[in-house]
């Protein structure tokens, strides 16, 4: 039987205001524990909490970018449960009413097409502090309790777990280029539970879903719904899907990359919701809407443009505009003349995989914009061949010297000069008489011999399409 994967992401992302959700506590990193708290965040009695402004204004920039509707009026509700990390013994969440409703995004697919992924919400909660565990005992860290958080919630739209990864970026880049969050994965600013069920292709009902929690990679995120899905199909045709798959939450184990039951999955009764009676109706007054509908180009948008202004494919389009960076970098690179295609080449293939291979990202290369616009330059203007580009940008990825440097230094200055070439040519020809005769009596292939050979005496340096017209001109 053929089956289809059904996946349904929800994601939270910490927005980066200056405070806390519910009280002016900073939400700053790394301070001591429990310096960032208040009676509010620390639920004492009698301490009440106050909505943060600057978190509904970057709600409804969110709702914005994914074409939402924004809830004029929407409302706070507490989600009960009990955990040391929790003090007030519940969340401040929303529930009936969030502040963003019934959006969607486009993901790029590999072959240059796009999908469109719907969002049931986004709404606006507070984080919980942290548990931190020692072999004795284990303290809490309250820092990060009441921090903002907005959770996206997308619709069961999403078929693969390609598809879901292609989700999660363009999430990451619309928040990115919001400036709405950090979107450090590895922080936990941008964290994915993933919904994950099976179904017999052409069936259109919802099977029984399991959701793995906390997901802090992408690569993670893959590699989990992969092994799930084939559970699911294996209990499918085993016969036993009933009894393997249950609703419930589920922990990968990036360790052995199997996924694990944590807990049944609570059902929303669970919770015992009701509306908080601390904090009335969130009414957005009518100027937060003209103050937040002026977002900057996402990333569809500059996707648009950089196919039309610079001409490139629209996939290479995709890949750097999902990326703010990246599109940074390029956009810095086409400042200095350069082609636009040869600039995608160096810095989607070339660079990317040199970075790759060190483990860093594009903020952190060691070789910016300015220098790897530099080394397209010259092989634009025929100082270096593309071949010697590439010592050339490994040895920039090493010593921080400039690019002409490098290429005196690495002694790769192209041979482009036909007085310096000719001679060499003449002594090639003369020194293989017998191979001049054969490819003048008509054995073509040997072209190739002759430009090997000059460009092995040059070591390299000739300029190859120099070399084939000299070529061509003495032995015809
Ligand atoms: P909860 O809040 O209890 O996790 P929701 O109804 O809000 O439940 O759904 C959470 C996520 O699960 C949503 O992203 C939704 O698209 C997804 N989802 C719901 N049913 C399924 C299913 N059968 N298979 C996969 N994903 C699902
Ligand atoms: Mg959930
Ligand atoms: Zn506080």
């Amino acid at each position: 039987m053929d089956f289809e994967v059904v996946i349904g992401l929800e994601v939270h992302v910490q927005l980066n205001t200056k405070t806390k959700m519910f009280c002016s506590c900073p939400t700053s990193f790394a301070e001591r524990q429990n310096k960032n708290t208040c009676p509010t965040c620390l639920a004492l009695p009698g301490a009440l909490p106050v909505i943060n402004e600057e978190a509904v204004k970057k709600a409804m920039m969110f709702g914005w970018a994914i074409n939402a509707t924004i809830n004029k009026k929407s409302i706070f509700n507490r989600k009960n449960y009990f955990y040391p990390d929790l003090p007030k013994g519940y969340q401040i969440s929303q529930f009936e009413i969030p502040i963003v409703e019934n959006g969607y995004l486009y993901i790029d697919k590999e072959d240059g097409t796009k999908r469109k992924i719907g969002i049931t919400r986004a709404h606006l909660e507070e984080d919980a502090g942290k548990n931190i565990h020692e072999t004795e005992f284990s303290k809490v860290d309250l820092n990060r309790a009441g921090t903002p958080l907005l959770e996206i919630v997308s619709e069961p739209d999403i078929r693969s777990s390609e598809e879901a990864v292609q989700y999660l970026k363009k999430l990451h880049a619309i928040v990115r280029y919001l400036d709405i969050s950090d979107a450090n994965m590895q922080e936990g600013s941008f964290r994915c539970d993933a919904n994950v069920s099976i179904r017999p292709k052409g069936d259109d009902k919802l099977y029984t879903r399991v959701e793995i929690k906390n997901l802090n990679s992408f690569r993670f995120i893959q590699r989990a719904i992969d092994y799930e899905v084939q559970r699911h199909i294996e209990a499918w045709e085993d016969g036993i899907y009933d009894d393997e798959v249950v609703q419930e939450t589920r922990l990968f184990d990036t360790q052995k990359g199997v996924t694990r039951s944590m807990r049944g999955k609570e059902e929303s009764a669970d919770y015992r919701y009701f509306p908080d009676p601390d904090l009335l109706p969130l009414v957005i007054p009518q100027s937060f809407f003209e103050e937040t509908k002026n977002i900057p180009e996402l990333p569809d948008e500059k996707k648009e443009r950089f196919v039309s202004e610079y001409g490139i494919k629209p996939y290479d389009a995709a890949l750097i505009a999902n990326s703010k960076e990246t599109a940074e970098f390029f956009e810095k690179m086409l400042t200095f003349n350069i082609d636009a295609k040869n600039a995608v080449t160096w810095l989607t293939v070339e660079l990317a995989a040199r970075l790759n291979k060190a483990g860093l990202d594009i903020t952190q290369s060691p070789v910016d914009a300015e220098k790897l616009a530099t080394i397209v330059k010259r092989i634009e203007d025929k100082t270096i061949s593309g071949k010697a580009a590439k010592d050339v940008l490994d040895y920039l990825m090493e010593h921080d010297i400039t690019v002409d440097e490098a290429i005196e230094k690495l002694g790769l200055k192209q041979i482009s000069d036909a007085s310096a070439l000719e001679p060499m040519i003449d002594e090639i020809l003369a020194a293989n008489e017998d191979k001049v005769a054969e490819y003048k009596a008509g054995k073509e292939k040997l072209f190739g011999f002759f430009v090997g050979q000059v460009m092995k005496a040059s070591r390299g340096k000739a300029d190859p399409k120099l070399v084939n017209e000299l070529l061509r001109k003495k032995l015809s």
